[in-house]
C-alpha cells in the first residue's frame, strides 16, 4: 500500500506552494488507494505556534485534502526520538561528543581556509565518552564512498559522502535534531513515497545515511521543483497573495485551486481544466514535469471562472452563503438561491462577484445605483413599467415566451424600442445598468417582486419630479 504524508511546519499560513505539495501526495494516495498522512513538525518550538496549526487544518479542511491518520505532533513523540536514539548509540551509528562550541567554530574557520567545507573533524569519534550534561549525539557518517539519491522526478543524483561530516542528531538539551526525527517519524509511521519541494534535497542523502544506519528500507523520494513567480524568482508576498486561506476570501472556489496548483508541475496531455474525481484518477507521479511551475494569478482567475461555470447550484450556493451572509443577506439554501446562481455563474470569476451581482434579487426596497436612475428612471418610463405590469399581471407563468410576448404588448402601446424599455425595466429591478439579462430575472424574481418593484420605480419617478 502507498502510503504518503504531508509534515507542515506550524511556522505561519499554508502558503500555495506548501499546499501544492500536500496535494500531489494526497492525490497519488488517492489514486493508489493508499493513506495519506498529516504530521505537523513543531520541535521548533520559538517558531511554532497553535495559530499556524489552526490556519493549516482551515486551509487543508477548505481545499477538501483529508488525512487518513493523524494529525500526529513531532511535540509530543519524544520519547519515540529517545528510543531511536538510544538504537543508534547502541550499534555505534551515533556517539556523544563534548566539542565546545568555540572549539567547533575554530575547526569550521580552519576546514574553510584549507579550501573545504566548514565540518566537524571527528575529534570525539572514536573516544567512547559517556553522557554528560553538555555533550551532544552525532551520528557517525561514512565519510567515504557516495550516496545516492534516486529521485523520482530527477532521476539519480549522486553525492559524496566525504562532503558530509558527523552531524548532530540530538542537542545537549535532549531534543533531537530535524532530519533525524523527520526520518523516524517516516519510518515508524511506514511512509513509503516522499514527494517535497527540492528545497529539502539536500537533506536527503544524510537522511538515507539515517536510513541505513537504522536498517530501514527507503522510501521513493521524488523533489518537486518550486514554485515560482512570474519574473521567475521563488514566490513570496511581492507576487500578490500566498496564503490558501487567501484564495478562499477572495472568491475562489477549492476545486480551481486544487486545479490551478496541481497543473503548477504536473500535466495531462494539454487538458488544463480538471474535476477533482478527474485529478485523482489521472493523477500519476511519471507527469510531474521537471521544471518550475510559474504561479500566475490571471491564470488561476481565469481557471476559476471555469470551474464556477461548472459547478453545480447546489455545491455553488454552498461557497455563495457566506460571502452573501457577509453582506447581510439572509439568503438560504433552496430553488430560489438555486436559480438566482445560474443567472450568475456564466458572469462570474469569483463568487465576491456573484454574491455582489446576486444581492439585489434579495433587496425588497431595490438601492437605485445614483448614475442609473438619472438615465433610466424619468417620466417617460412610467407609461412602459404601467404597460408592463398590466401585461404581467394575468400570466399564469413566466417564461421566455410569453415575457417576449408581453414586451412586444410594451413596444406596440408605447411606441418605444426594445432598449428603451429594457434598459429602464433593468433600472427598476437591480438598481444597476448591468446585470443578467432581462427576462432571467423576471423569471427568477416572481410575479409579485417584479410588479411591486416596477410600482416602486413609478413612484420614485413621481416622487422625484415633485422634489424637482
Ligand atoms: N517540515 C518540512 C517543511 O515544512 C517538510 C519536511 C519534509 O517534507 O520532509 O518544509
Amino acid at each position: 500500500m502507498i502510503i504518503t504524508r504531508f509534515p507542515p511546519s506550524p511556522t505561519g499560513y499554508l502558503h500555495v506552494g506548501g499546499a501544492r505539495t500536500a496535494l500531489f501526495n494526497w492525490l497519488y494516495a488517492r489514486h493508489m488507494n493508499g493513506k495519506f498522512i498529516l504530521r505537523i513538525e513543531d520541535t521548533d518550538i520559538k517558531r511554532s505556534t497553535q495559530a499556524s496549526v489552526d490556519a493549516i487544518f482551515e486551509a487543508l479542511e477548505w481545499l477538501g485534502i483529508d488525512w487518513d491518520e493523524g494529525p500526529y505532533f513531532q511535540s509530543k513523540r519524544f520519547d519515540v526520538y529517545q528510543t531511536y536514539i538510544q538504537k543508534l548509540l547502541d550499534s555505534g551509528h551515533a556517539y556523544y561528543c563534548i566539542c565546545s562550541q568555540e572549539k567547533i567554530d575554530i575547526m569550521r574557520k580552519e576546514a574553510m581556509t584549507a579550501g573545504g567545507k566548514p565540518k566537524y573533524d571527528g575529534t570525539c569519534r572514536d573516544k567512547g565518552l559517556a553522557k554528560t550534561g553538555n555533550a551532544v549525539i552525532r551520528f557517525r557518517a561514512p565519510g567515504t564512498g557516495t550516496t545516492i539519491v534516486k529521485d523520482i522526478i530527477k532521476g539519480g543524483i549522486v553525492f559524496q559522502n566525504s562532503e558530509q561530516d558527523d552531524f548532530i542528531i540530538c542537542r545537549s538539551d535532549g531534543t533531537p535534531t530535524y532530519n533525524f526525527v523527520v526520518v523516524v517519524d517516516d519510518i515508524t509511521m511506514g511512509i513509503n513515497t516522499v514527494i517535497r519541494g527540492d528545497d529539502h534535497l539536500n537533506n536527503t542523502p544524510r537522511q538515507i545515511m539515517l536510513y541505513n544506519a537504522l536498517g530501514s528500507p527507503l522510501p521513493a523520494f521524488g523533489h518537486v521543483p518550486m514554485v515560482l513567480g512570474k519574473d521567475r524568482t521563488r514566490l513570496s508576498k511581492r507576487h500578490g497573495a500566498m496564503s490558501v486561506t487567501a484564495y478562499k476570501d477572495m472568491g475562489y472556489l477549492p476545486d480551481a485551486l486544487i486545479n490551478y496548483l496541481v497543473r503548477l508541475g504536473w500535466s495531462h496531455g494539454d487538458q488544463e481544466f480538471f474535476s477533482r474525481d478527474e485529478l485523482i484518477e489521472k493523477f500519476t507521479l511519471e507527469n510531474i514535469g521537471k521544471s518550475p511551475g510559474i504561479f500566475d494569478q490571471e491564470k488561476l482567475l481565469a481557471l476559476n471562472a471555469d470551474h464556477i461555470k461548472a459547478a453545480s447550484p447546489e455545491n455553488l450556493s454552498n461557497h455563495l452563503l457566506p460571502f452573501l451572509k457577509e453582506r447581510g443577506c439572509m439568503a438560504e439554501k433552496g430553488d430560489f438561491l438555486d436559480s438566482v446562481i445560474k443567472t450568475l455563474n456564466t458572469r462570474s470569476k469569483t463568487l465576491i462577484d456573484m454574491a455582489n451581482g446576486a444581492l439585489f434579487y434579495f433587496q425588497e426596497n431595490v438601492l437605485y445605483e445614483e448614475k442609473a436612475a438619472k438615465k433610466f428612471l424619468k417620466p417617460a418610463s412610467i407609461e412602459a413599467f404601467k404597460q408592463l405590469i398590466d401585461q404581467l399581471e394575468p400570466l399564469e407563468s413566466f417564461n421566455e415566451n410569453s415575457l417576449e410576448n408581453a414586451f412586444k404588448k410594451v413596444m406596440e402601446t408605447t411606441g418605444l424600442k426594445l432598449g428603451k424599455i429594457a434598459q429602464p425595466v433593468r433600472v427598476a429591478l437591480t438598481g444597476k445598468t448591468v446585470s443578467p439579462g432581462i427576462f432571467e430575472i423576471i423569471e427568477v424574481l416572481g410575479k409579485k417582486q417584479v410588479i411591486s418593484r416596477l410600482q416602486n420605480a413609478v413612484q420614485f419617478i413621481k416622487n422625484r419630479e415633485v422634489e424637482d
